[in-house]
């Protein structure tokens, strides 16, 4: 009996019966679950599977560490950073707005000359300063108008942008206000941006190489306070 619990493990995900199962290519003995398949081990050496860890990865990605720095304050890989930070964008839920009649501004965030014609295009509530949509790659109709149209389900008060001609297609005259210094609010938030997110840096060599890592980060920044880190 005794060497029954000596070879046996519970699984980690299942909590059913794992079995010895060979051995890691370090030496380290491994274990396999009967039930969902998965291998294991009893105990890791590895920093990226402690359970903060994507707690300081989150931290650290929206106070102005490139996945590099995060890699390397962490003592983990990059490419493991990388994978984090992917994930933890799929567990956040797009933010559900229940209000009508406000004012929104609209504008779009160069990404950086290493990519040329990558923008961010988001909207914020004038009042809240809460980012409500956004959106990243091309500055095409088809892209912006995917932000507007978010903002006309919520039958907005007014909708304030740039003088970027596409604009006058997308929002009814009625709603729309292209004045200058309209905008100074979101204008202002692109300098925490700029400021927060390593990759929107200016004059640094950090920049995007993946639209969907890009997508990911600004999630990420947006809304990633929604998440319990439990
Ligand atoms: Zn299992």
């Amino acid at each position: 009996m005794i060497i029954l619990l000596h070879i046996k493990l519970n699984c980690k995900k299942c909590n059913g019966i794992s079995v010895k199962n060979g051995f890691q290519s370090n030496g380290t003995q491994r274990y396999y679950c009967k039930s969902c398949k998965l291998s294991q081990q009893k105990s890791y050496v590895y920093k990226a599977y402690g359970k903060h860890i994507s707690y300081y990865i989150y931290k650290l990605l929206i106070n102005s560490s490139g996945i590099s720095d995060i890699g390397r304050v962490l003592n983990i890989s990059n490419n493991t950073v990388n994978k984090r930070i992917l994930s933890i964008s799929k567990q956040i839920k797009l933010p559900i707005f229940n209000e009508t009649n406000q004012s929104y501004e609209v504008d779009e965030l160069k990404v950086s000359p290493m990519n040329k014609y990558w923008y961010v295009t988001y909207t914020i509530n004038k009042r809240t300063k809460k980012v409500v949509d956004f959106i990243v790659g091309r500055r095409t109709k088809e892209n912006l108008s995917r932000v507007i149209n978010t903002l006309l389900l919520l039958s907005p008060k007014n909708i304030y942008t740039d003088r970027l001609i596409v604009y006058n297609s997308l929002i009814p005259e009625s709603l729309h206000c292209n004045r200058k210094n309209q905008i100074n609010r979101i204008e202002r938030y692109h300098l925490n941006l700029r400021t927060h997110i390593k990759r929107l840096n200016r004059k640094t060599i950090c920049y995007s190489k993946n639209l969907l890592m890009l997508e990911a980060v600004m999630k990420i920044y947006f809304w990633g306070d929604s998440l319990s880190w439990s």
